[in-house]
């Protein structure tokens, strides 16, 4: 089965005065696979990526996430544009942070934590942080924050990678460098990865495959794969 299948899925925020935010939504997204969704502000790309992270459901059509109609806990990792790190906390233990609250994992982490240091340790090698570990948080320039992010997003080994515009805060150089680092962790580990971002340009150079987003309430106007030598 694919890692993420939607078909004809729309999303209806309750309330007083409920809000369609996206409809007619379908896509197929393969294990592996990279894909990057772009379009203007308000057109749903959060409330997409809620619905893979189980945090919101369909409120029409059918969504799928690793074969599974229902929430799939723990296969799922999520960065926000905000880093949102614990600053008075050293790095590994930032990247730890979810092995500490995550019920699949707690207990084996409590019992015998050494492998999860270790597998902290070689994500902040891959994103070239080696040397940064015992920094505290609040140490940290912003490119620095957000790979932090990007190996606590990782340290459950989810299978699905979910980013919502992590880079969008960056400046042009330390962006160029995040990608890179990006790039590093997705071709040696192969999650599935689904990015949001503003950045067209961000969107073609990491993607296998690009959907842009439109309208109100928001819907796929464009998928397109990406076919350039990696
Ligand atoms: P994007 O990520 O593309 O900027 P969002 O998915 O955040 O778009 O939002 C899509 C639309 O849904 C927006 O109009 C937003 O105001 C609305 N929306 C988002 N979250 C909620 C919510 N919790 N309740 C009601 N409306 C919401
Ligand atoms: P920014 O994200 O603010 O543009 P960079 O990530 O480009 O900064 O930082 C360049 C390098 O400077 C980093 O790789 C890091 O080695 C060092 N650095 C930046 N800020 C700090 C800091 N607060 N403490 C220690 N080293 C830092």
């Amino acid at each position: 089965p694919g890692a993420i299948e939607f078909r004809d899925v729309a999303i209806t925020y309750g309330g007083k005065v409920p809000y369609t935010a996206v409809r007619g939504v379908s896509l197929q997204v393969q294990p592996g696979e990279f894909v990057a969704v772009v379009g203007p502000s308000g057109c749903g790309k959060s409330t997409l990526i809620k619905l893979v992270a189980g945090l919101l459901g369909a409120s029409e059509g059918t969504s799928r996430v690793l074969g599974s109609l229902r929430p799939t806990p723990g296969k799922v990792g999520i960065a926000f544009q905000n880093a949102s790190l614990l600053p008075w906390r050293s790095v590994l233990q930032n990247v730890l942070l979810p092995l500490e609250v995550a019920p699949q994992h707690k207990r084996a982490y409590r019992q015998n934590p050494a492998p999860y240091i270790e597998r902290a340790r070689a994500l902040l090698r891959s994103v070239g942080l080696e040397g940064a570990e015992g920094k505290n948080a609040w140490e940290l320039s912003g490119g620095m924050q957000q790979r932090v992010n990007l190996c606590r997003a990782l340290i459950h080994e989810p299978e699905i990678l979910l980013l919502d515009e992590p880079f969008g805060a960056l400046d042009a150089f330390t962006r160029e460098e995040l990608w890179m680092a990006l790039q590093d962790v997705w071709t040696q580990r192969r999650p599935t990865v689904m990015l949001i971002t503003h950045d067209l340009r961000e969107a073609t150079l990491l993607a296998d495959t690009v959907y842009i987003m439109g309208g109100r309430p928001g819907g796929i106007v464009m998928r397109r794969a990406v076919d350039l030598p990696r």
